[in-house]
């Protein structure tokens, strides 16, 4: 019985990612579950998240500048925009090269890359309106 419950509730969390528009983080997700199933934990969501990811069902997004990860239901690779003002995350539908990076990267003597993500951080276009408004723009295009 408990084997089935712990395969609905990661059914459950895959779904919520998979259905969720753009890149939730944890708390999105359980958001979205526990507005449907009261029952559920937020430890069971995060460690059903953390194990979708090991499995490779769903992609993590680690922003920098200490915002918390966001998971993608996209699991191809792809490159990533993150905003540092709200810490949002999109994707950017740019095509490139890898091995041009792998080669220089294994230049470093020994080095063998397992994995690689390309992040580019910027200002979202909603936190540059918001600034617009108040006057406050760092920074111009
Ligand atoms: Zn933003
Ligand atoms: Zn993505």
């Amino acid at each position: 019985m408990k084997e089935r419950r712990n395969t609905m509730q990661k059914e459950l969390t895959y779904d919520a990612v998979l259905h969720y528009p753009g890149h939730p983080s944890a708390d999105d997700v359980y958001k979205v579950i526990s507005s449907r199933y009261k029952s559920i934990s937020k430890a069971t969501v995060y460690r059903n998240l953390a194990t979708l990811c090991e499995e490779g069902k769903i992609g993590r997004v680690i922003p920098t500048d200490g915002w918390e990860a966001r998971f993608d239901h996209r699991t191809e690779e792809h490159a990533h925009a993150v905003c540092t003002f709200c810490g949002n995350v999109f994707d950017v539908d740019v095509s490139y090269d890898k091995n041009i990076f792998s080669k220089a990267v294994c230049m470093e003597d020994g080095f063998i890359i397992t994995s690689h993500e390309l992040i580019f951080e910027g200002i979202c276009r909603d936190c540059r309106e918001k600034e617009k408004e108040n006057g406050t723009e760092r920074i111009k295009d």
